[in-house]
């Protein structure tokens, strides 16, 4: 079945059994089909949210019968309650599938070793680990937060590759050289990001390869709509779509919500619309991921538009209208390695989103640097170049900076 038979069978799906999505589309043309999708309005997390009652803890967007779902994940949910994510069986085959295929782009081969270091627990990365075996790996699961058991792990089942955060893996690498443990001398050659944006910023992906002694390729996904669902190749230029068939991705103007095309150097909000769902099937999703597109064929012959994370809307901060992701950032702050560990903050002056210039960020040295005005003066002049915005950089000592685990908060308040 063509992406757009699925797509007009969805939507038939959605007005049969969704009581949100009845409301949302009345009064809407859906007769166009995908061709016209951007036509159809938008859907929201926090609309999804308002459903959730008592009797519905999963929404109002739930079509499966009870006993149709097999699996319940989790969110976190930054803003307290968590939310439900229902999946019917042939829903976790699509999660489990879409996820091997985005690992698989990284280039690792059956027969290899892999270490994974999620901690998966209630939410959706569990059903990622799945993915492992689907490809063929020897799938060695040690989870986060035991370094000691991760190394071991490494020294000796010599694994081909390890999966983690990209705070995770600056951290491992911290944690290595302090204890001479020579992970670039090691049997992992490739490292698989996911979980946050990072893994695509070039100074820390460069930093991390050479320290790793290992290619860098990135995953994405969305608990929402699927775990894995984009996958870099080992040409490094940007994610493929794993999902392709199940998941239709556009991308957004994030202010107007107005369709934008995906073309090569294009940013904007990644929107995903499931196309083969069941238990909870979502319409033209807003990701809060902001994305970059690289449209350019790909030598490895996977077609389709790729793109990398630039960074979320829940991290984003508006300097004198300007949208500032920390993660950018960052981005730039890399670049002055090795001068600087790579470690930002950025301080907020009032809580919320919009924040008066200029924008305190604290940058870390590298180990044995010593501060110095000229440096600090640099980076704010290279951030406000790059990103519009005037920062007040603030050096300082190697070591200071809270390091993660999992996932970094780049933000203090
Ligand atoms: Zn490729």
């Amino acid at each position: 079945m063509s992406d757009a038979e699925a797509f007009r069978e969805q939507v038939a799906y959605l007005l049969e059994r969704s009581a949100f999505y009845r409301d949302k589309l009345a009064g809407h043309d859906t007769g166009g089909g995908l061709a016209a999708i951007a036509t159809l309005p938008l859907t929201t997390k926090q609309e999804l949210r308002e459903t959730v009652t008592p009797g519905n803890p999963f929404g109002a967007h739930l079509c499966a019968e009870p006993r149709e779902i097999v699996r319940v994940y989790s969110t976190s949910g930054t803003t307290g309650d968590p939310s439900y994510i229902p999946l019917t069986a042939s829903d976790l085959e699509n999660w489990i599938e879409t996820s091997a295929r985005s690992y698989a782009a990284s280039g690792v081969q059956p027969g290899e070793r892999i270490v994974t270091t999620y901690n998966a627990g209630p939410f959706a990365a569990g059903a990622a680990l799945a993915a492992f075996e689907r490809i063929g790996l020897t799938h060695v699961p040690i989870g986060t937060g035991n370094t000691e058991r991760l190394m071991r792990a490494i020294e000796l089942l010599r694994p081909d590759a390890v999966v983690m955060t990209p705070s995770y893996a600056a951290y491992a690498l911290e944690w290595a050289g302090h204890r001479g443990f020579d992970l670039a001398g090691s049997s992992v050659r490739r490292l698989l990001l996911a979980g946050e944006p990072g893994g695509g910023e070039p100074a820390f992906r460069a930093a991390l390869e050479q320290g790793w002694g290992a290619r860098v390729t990135e995953a994405m996904g969305i608990g929402d709509i699927g775990v894995s669902l984009w996958g870099e190749c080992e040409h490094q230029d940007g994610m493929h779509l794993g999902g392709a068939g199940i998941v239709h991705p556009e991308l957004i103007d994030p202010e107007t919500g107005g369709a934008l095309p995906m073309d090569d150097g294009a940013r904007g909000e990644l929107v995903l619309s499931h196309l083969r769902h069941r238990a909870a099937p979502l319409l033209r999703f807003r990701t809060r991921d902001h994305v970059e597109v690289r449209a350019k064929p790909c030598p490895c012959g996977r077609s389709g538009p790729r793109v990398r994370c630039i960074g979320r809307t829940d991290d984003m901060l508006i300097v004198r209208g300007v949208n500032v992701f920390p993660s950018a950032v960052r981005e730039v702050v890399g670049a002055f390695a090795p001068q600087v560990s790579g470690q930002i903050a950025i301080r907020r002056r009032s809580p919320g989103v919009k924040q008066e210039p200029p924008l305190p960020v604290r940058v870390e040295l590298a180990r044995d640097v010593p501060e110095d005005p000229a440096l600090a003066e640099a980076i704010g002049a290279r951030v406000r170049e790059a990103l519009v915005v005037q920062a007040d950089v603030e050096l300082v000592p190697w070591g200071s900076l809270r390091r993660s685990e999992y996932k970094s908060k780049l933000i203090e308040d």
